[in-house]
């Protein structure tokens, strides 16, 4: 049964035996309100919010893509409040493409239709709802707000926007997964205590002023802070100071790392936000329950077009959250934590046998994962206790941290049980993989098992760029790893058998710190294999990431100045280049290659674009370079990762201190 949309729906689940509801308001407690249709899988935010808060006894209805004030009346006011959510993705993101054109469908919504949902969806929805029902509280959560709650730098409106919590009048953001911090303030509802003035729950956020403050933040805020209640440059000088906006980012991030600060921001001269520390992980158990939710695990039924975002997920599953990769251009790191955390192998094997009796299963589990498929346990021991290093990196271009734990074997565990499954003829792993973990695994059962049961024809991965310049900004292993990865991916499928099976590489145009010369390299390396990606991903500022950071100050993460592809020109060259067998790109990619020799006609440009940061000379061919310092794991000295085999047995890192900054916490496959 899904979670109801309408007043008569909501009646219906009643059991009442009438099929009108009655004129007046049918109470709810909560109404979940999203800029997604409602599909009702756990792969969508709003869907298991609302069905976490319906376990615990309350009446949730849904409100979805709401366009006149009438679709936001349905249910009246609710009792408690409305559970206000942007979307699986930001709605900016949503509704264009990097070059700021409208995109002209919508994954999110009934048939693809573009239009469903207004641009800074949180913004609009929750001033509606305010005039509509000024005293009913508006929670906000998934990433939209999430992501903006503290003054940030926003792409479209290329300049800085005050925090959420400040634009759109919501009464709290909660951030990050939301379930913790739900149960929290569920229990404040059982009270009936209005939730609009709850101060004090971890992984929430709120704007105060200081007449309105708890006394204790009033207090430290006017002493000008202390160990655990940080203050941030304000919304006015990270406007006007690219420095003081690093700074504030970095600040951000560390207050991420830990579990006691809480982090104050000025927006205006009278208001500022509190976010208060985050919460906890959930534990397995909690996974397990939250997971095993009734999920419909489809669409609500007044759709009659598919809503195509479901097709991804419809027969996967989610194994994991978290992501200890860091990779610069990625939010789940700061949106989800770098801490993983995993179900149960029984309860994810109970989910994939509930799949083999679905309508519409042919025997395929499209995946098994999370953000990161093999990131499934958490990196080190450590954590459990005392939580992810602030200013150290768990993987990444400057290797391995020592205390990482590099083991496939629950993971694989999974996936050998999940394939025995009757009526399973397949599973297949979709979520990225990180290719320098596996080749950090003493054991390479993964990947021979990978190469054998769980490809379906090709493996994407993600070396994002050839040059290690590029990829050291992004947080990415060096090229050289990728390299070893793919002749150990080749050498995997053949013994197996898999003749018709390839690796395809994703790789970023116009990343921050990628110079012409640097994107010359990489169109070297595609052309050697011969290789041209169907379609470019240019590097899309979204909101919070390290990247983002990057390519607003133009400035790398230790602050120092980097060139940051901004001109549209620029732009089209280093795409161009990437699409280098294309003949209308014959132009750009010559004046690219002139630029990148340093002779081109933009004489200035050629000096601006020139990466002093770089080792290597970014144009030499990545597959004639040395390999310069790899990831491995530094324990059991007298066994070989794959990575040793290849290229000797360099040295993990001791958790390299990262100067005046915490490193970004983002990932992207
Ligand atoms: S940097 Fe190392 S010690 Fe710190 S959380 Fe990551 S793996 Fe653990």
């Amino acid at each position: 049964m899904f979670l109801p949309m309408t007043k008569k729906e909501l009646w219906l689940q009643r059991d009442y035996g009438q099929s009108e509801a009655p004129a007046e308001v049918v109470g709810v407690d909560f109404v979940v309100v999203s800029g997604d249709a409602y599909v009702d899988h756990p792969s969508f935010g709003s869907a298991l919010i609302g069905r976490l808060v319906q376990s615990l006894g309350f009446c949730v209805g849904v409100i979805a893509q709401p366009k006149k004030d009438a679709d936001f009346c349905e249910f009246g006011a609710p009792k408690h409040g409305f559970l206000l959510a942007g979307g699986v993705v930001d709605s900016m993101v949503n509704n264009y493409y990097v070059s700021k054109k409208k995109r002209t469908e919508d994954e999110y919504s009934e048939g693809g239709v573009y239009g469903n949902r207004p641009d800074r969806c949180v913004d609009v929805y929750a001033k509606t709802l305010k005039r509509l029902y000024p005293d009913c509280p508006i929670i906000a959560g998934g990433l939209e707000a999430s992501l903006r709650r503290l003054a940030h730098y926003d792409y479209w409106d290329d300049s800085v926007r005050k925090s959420i919590l400040w634009t759109s009048g919501v009464d709290i953001v909660v951030y990050g997964m939301g379930e913790n911090p739900m149960f929290d303030l569920l229990e404040y509802a059982k009270k009936g205590v209005h939730l609009g003035k709850v101060r004090d729950v971890k992984g929430t956020a709120y704007l105060a002023s200081l007449d309105t403050v708890p006394k204790k933040v009033g207090q430290k805020l006017q002493e000008g802070g202390c160990k655990d209640l940080v203050v941030l440059p304000s919304c006015g000088q990270v406007s006007a100071d690219k420095k003081a906006y690093f700074e504030a980012f970095d600040l951000s991030m560390q207050g991420m790392a830990t579990a006691d600060k809480t982090l104050v921001q000025w927006q205006d001269e009278r208001q500022f936000v509190v976010v208060n520390p985050p919460s906890s992980p959930l534990t397995q158990a909690q996974m397990d329950s939250v997971y095993a939710l009734p999920f419909e695990r489809t669409q609500h039924p007044r759709y009659k077009e598919r809503v195509p975002a479901l097709q991804e997920v419809e027969f996967s599953v989610t194994a994991h959250r978290g992501c200890f990769g860091d990779c610069a251009f990625c939010a789940i790191t700061y949106h989800q934590g770098r801490i993983v955390q995993s179900r149960s192998e029984d309860n994810i094997i109970q989910e994939c046998e509930s799949l083999v009796d679905k309508p519409g299963f042919k025997g395929y589990i499209h995946d098994i994962g999370g953000p990161t498929a093999n990131f499934h346990e958490p990196a080190c021991d450590k954590q459990a206790k005392h939580g992810v290093c602030a200013n150290r990196e768990c993987v990444g271009g400057d290797g391995n941290c020592n205390q990482l734990k590099v083991d496939h074997t629950a993971y694989l565990s999974l996936l050998r049980r999940a394939r025995s499954i009757k009526g399973v003829k397949k599973v297949f792993v979709r979520s990225g993989v990180r290719f320098d973990y596996i080749m950090s695994d003493m054991d390479q059962a993964f990947l021979q098992e990978l190469a054998k049961h769980h490809i379906s024809g090709q493996l994407k991965v993600a070396p994002e760029h050839a040059s290690d310049s590029v990829l050291k900004h992004m947080n990415k292993p060096h090229f050289a790893t990728y390299l070893a990865f793919k002749q150990e991916f080749e050498k995997a499928t053949k013994a197996c058998g898999m003749a018709k099976q390839y690796l395809v590489p994703y790789f970023i145009s116009s990343h921050p710190g990628c110079t012409i010369a640097d994107a010359v390299t990489l169109t070297e390396y595609l052309k050697e294999i011969n290789y041209m990606p169907l379609q470019v991903q240019d590097f899309y500022p979204t909101p919070s990431t390290l990247a983002t950071t990057m390519y607003y100050t133009e400035m790398d993460k230790n602050h120092k100045p980097i060139f940051v592809a901004k001109k549209p020109h620029d732009k089209a060259m280093q795409r161009a280049l990437l699409q280098w067998r294309l003949p209308k790109n014959k132009a750009l990619i010559e004046e690219a290659y002139k630029l990148a020799k340093g002779v081109g006609t933009h004489g200035k440009n050629t000096a601006t674009q020139t990466n002093t940061q770089s080792n290597t000379p970014s144009n030499t061919h990545p597959s004639t370079r040395k390999p310069t310092k790899t990831v491995t794991q530094a324990k059991s000295p007298n066994k070989s990762t794959l990575l040793d085999k290849a290229y000797g047995r360099p040295k993990a890192h001791k958790g390299k201190k990262v100067v005046n900054r915490v490193h970004g916490k983002k990932r992207r496959k």
